[in-house]
């Protein structure tokens, strides 16, 4: 018997297979991250993120999980819609279609509610050590990034209650929460975001110290601490403003910049001021 290198194989071509790309708008799952100068260069296009073959994989199995908890729904006479007429998910957009996010799914006739309570739903992987905590915790101290994420939902969806599922990779454990809609929470999240999408320069770092814990894991980390300039493109020139219906305006040449353009820039290209 000896090791065969298939396993780095299959690493390697998924990396290939993976074409990293900025997302156009803020995302509602991004939003309840603690520190607004980190959304801002994710928002502006500062660096592409880089993720491993495992890292992809790992992503790719949350995909995959979600049609098996539609499928346990669906099996207990939970009335689920997972996608719209169109075959695709559920999409919900604020502050000039800049922010958004889609939903896994809406569902009514769940057990022990209102048959006709409609409820947003949210499902998660996780590991063992983060799922343990999300049990103790629950998901608003645990997991503050998903319960943002699901205010977010039930403030643009309209509904006020979300159904939070969330299944333990290493055992398969389930665990279950209902969240209800929080009007104040909501907004000071749409306030966060919309500073950050209008934001004309770096906002503060969560700390001046690169070896503090958020900063560490940082994608920005040479960008924000080290003076690293950002990838070029107009998102990330000083000269460009969002505009309404998630159009991008230039103040040095006074118009809108055509979509193919963005990730290009121009000779006059700054990168964005700290
Ligand atoms: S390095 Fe730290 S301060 Fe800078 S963007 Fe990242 S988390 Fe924020
Ligand atoms: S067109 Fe040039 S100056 Fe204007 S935002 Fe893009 S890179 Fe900056």
């Amino acid at each position: 018997m000896s090791l065969h290198p298939i396993a780095e194989y299959i690493d390697r071509a998924v990396e290939q297979l993976h074409i990293s790309k900025h997302r156009s708008h803020l995302g509602a799952s991004l939003i309840g991250r603690p520190c607004e100068r980190q959304l801002y260069y994710i928002f502006r296009w500062a660096a592409k993120p880089q993720f491993k073959g495992r890292m992809l994989r790992l992503f790719d199995r949350g995909n995959k999980e979600e049609s098996a908890f539609v499928q346990y729904l669906r099996q207990l006479s939970v009335v689920v819609h997972d996608t719209g007429p169109d075959g695709k998910q559920f999409r919900v957009e604020a502050i000039d279609g800049h922010f958004g996010g889609s939903l896994d799914g809406v569902a009514h006739n769940v057990p022990d509610l209102d048959p006709n309570e409609w409820v947003v739903l949210e499902f998660k992987t996780h590991n063992a050590k983060g799922f343990n905590y999300l049990k103790e915790k629950h998901v608003q101290k645990a997991k503050i990034e998903h319960f943002a994420q699901m205010q977010i939902y039930m403030h643009l969806t309209g509904l006020k209650k979300a159904l939070y599922l969330a299944v333990n990779k290493d055992n398969d454990e389930l665990h279950s929460e209902l969240i209800e809609y929080d009007f104040t929470e909501a907004e000071q999240l749409l306030d966060k975001a919309a500073r950050v999408i209008h934001a004309r320069q770096a906002p503060r770092r969560i700390s001046e110290s690169p070896a503090f814990f958020e900063c560490k894991y940082c994608d920005f980390k040479n960008i924000c601490h080290w003076g690293v300039e950002p990838e070029k493109s107009c998102r990330s020139c000083r000269h460009v403003v969002a505009g309404p219906n998630a159009t991008w305006f230039c103040n040095k040449h006074q118009g809108r910049i055509p979509d193919d353009f963005i990730s290009l820039g121009c000779s006059l290209y700054e990168p964005i001021a700290d």
